[in-house]
């Protein structure tokens, strides 16, 4: 037992049998897009794994924005492996110019691949927390041949070589506070996550009831727009922003057509009336009232708003939930909740999703060897993350499992300057429920110029949002 200056209180863990590490399986979180295209990469190279999906479905977060359609075409949204590994087993790509709706993307793509995998995948499997088997997050020797530890909400334990977070950021969305802490009385009262199926299935959760949507990403803007579609519903839109120009983007001279054409939209009902804009509006605390959901808004000088709807619709964004790593050796950006590696070539003041560079292993590496969080909840809080920059990442990342350096380094994007995440055909396809991304920061910004891969945007601002 090795001493410690307090006491000898480490465990000796090399006293007991442990399965080496190299013979466990490569454990994925999150069975979204990301986490499935991970899994095609480990079968393709014949890698023992265990793709592990919180929810009772496989991409459980994407069904539900299911009725939501994306901006990016179907050419974009299938990982290369996968779509090896289905047409292997007899399966015909959708039109590859198609936007899928998130329901599409499941049914059409997502589902048929884990069903190839069998019982590899494990549904209804949410992990709470990931450690080094005998190792909290201070003791070294020996640390980087220790198995990971996973833990599982049921209680259950599972051992793995190396683990593939791809668990997304949509389950932990960003509060209602306008300072980043939740308004007081949040978590107390009923508040409805952002993109509820305003048009279909919620319809009479929202119709004739007076609906409160606060934030000012594209989620906002689809739900804003569908609410507008029902008869006797009054809509408030409250942002934390001096005015909504920002949100409006470019209108007509949009460097992304569909995305301009919603911002013109939006404008049109607020300034008919159709939509009350509050701003200036910073949520500081929610109750429930016999009416509703009473809603204060407090600015930093100290004034206050206050509304009162029957709905409130929280489409403030997402943040990643790094706390099922708390006890592995994280280097996180300050800002963004990134790698610090990865931070400067996504960051939104910079970049579009466009103009994102491809990047890998090296930039996802934490200190913590053999851990890589991928996909979405690699880039933290920015909005410019593309379902085919995480297929990218974890390709990188698979082949670095398989010790394939030179693959793993060799990443590349082959994204067209523009077209990845607009289209005409976007407003053309999608009428009844809008665009969204669902991304938060800055929906339909001032013209975003979409670049080649790799050349810097002259102005910064997420793609989608
Ligand atoms: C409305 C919307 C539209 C979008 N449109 C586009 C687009 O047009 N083009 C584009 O490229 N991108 C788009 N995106 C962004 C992004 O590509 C998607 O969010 C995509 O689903 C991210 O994939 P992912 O696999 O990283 O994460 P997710 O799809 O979020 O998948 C994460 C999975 O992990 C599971 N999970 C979470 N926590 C745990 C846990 N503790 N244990 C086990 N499992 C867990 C979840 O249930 C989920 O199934 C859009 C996003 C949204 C929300």
């Amino acid at each position: 037992m090795s001493d410690s200056c307090c006491g000898t209180t480490t465990i000796e863990i090399e006293r007991f049998p442990l399965r080496q590490a190299g013979a466990l399986p490569v454990v994925v979180i999150g069975a979204g897009p990301v986490g499935l295209a991970a899994a095609a990469h480990l079968a393709e190279r014949g890698i023992d794994f265990l793709l592990l999906e919180a929810g009772e479905q496989v991409a459980a977060s994407v069904a539900r924005w299911g009725h939501v359609r994306v901006f990016s075409p179907w050419k974009y949204d299938i990982d290369a492996a996968a779509r090896r590994l289905l047409e292997s087993d007899g399966w015909t790509a959708p039109d590859g110019d198609w936007l899928p709706t998130g329901a599409e993307l499941v049914d059409d793509y997502l589902a048929p691949l884990a069903k190839l995998f069998g019982d590899r995948v494990r549904l209804g499997a949410k992990v709470t927390a990931i450690s080094r088997l005998g190792y909290d997050r201070v003791r070294t020797p020996g640390r980087e041949a220790a198995p990971f530890l996973i833990r599982l909400a049921d209680g259950g334990e599972l051992q793995a070589r190396a683990i593939v977070d791809a668990s997304g950021t949509y389950t932990s969305p960003n509060v209602l506070g306008a300072s980043g802490l939740p308004a007081h009385g949040e978590g107390e009262v009923a508040v409805d996550h952002a993109l509820p199926d305003v048009l279909g299935a919620d319809r009479d959760r929202y119709q004739g009831r007076h609906t409160l949507v606060i934030g000012a990403g594209h989620s906002a803007a689809t739900t804003l727009l569908a609410l507008a579609e029902l008869p006797d519903t009054p809509i408030t839109w409250a942002i934390r922003g001096g005015g909504a120009g920002r949100a409006y983007g470019g209108g007509d001279a949009d460097a992304l057509p569909a995305r301009g054409a919603l911002g013109t939209r939006l404008r049109a009902h607020v300034e008919s009336g159709r939509i009350t804009l509050l701003t200036g509006f910073f949520t500081h605390r929610v109750t429930a009232t016999t009416e509703g959901v009473e809603v204060i808004g407090r600015d930093p000088s100290g004034h206050e708003q206050r509304v009162t709807a029957e709905r409130v619709v929280s489409a403030t964004g997402y943040r990643p939930d790094h706390s099922i790593a708390a006890e592995l050796r994280l280097d996180l950006d300050p800002v963004l909740g990134s790698t610090r590696r990865l931070a400067p070539l996504i960051d939104p003041n910079e970049h579009s999703c466009g103009t994102v560079p491809p990047h890998g292993v090296d930039e996802l590496a934490h200190p913590e060897p053999g851990y890589y969080a991928v996909g979405v909840k690699s880039y933290g809080r920015a909005p410019t993350f593309l379902m085919a920059t995480g297929y990218e990442q974890v390709r990188s990342v698979v082949a670095a499992l398989a010790g394939d350096w030179a693959a793993a380094r060799d990443v590349r994007l082959d994204l067209p300057e523009t077209g990845v995440c607009s289209s005409n055909l976007a407003e053309a396809q999608e009428r009844r429920v809008g665009l969204a991304t669902g991304i938060s920061g800055g929906l339909l910004s001032a013209p975003i110029p979409l670049a080649t891969v790799g050349a810097s945007a002259e102005s910064g601002g997420g793609c989608c949002g």
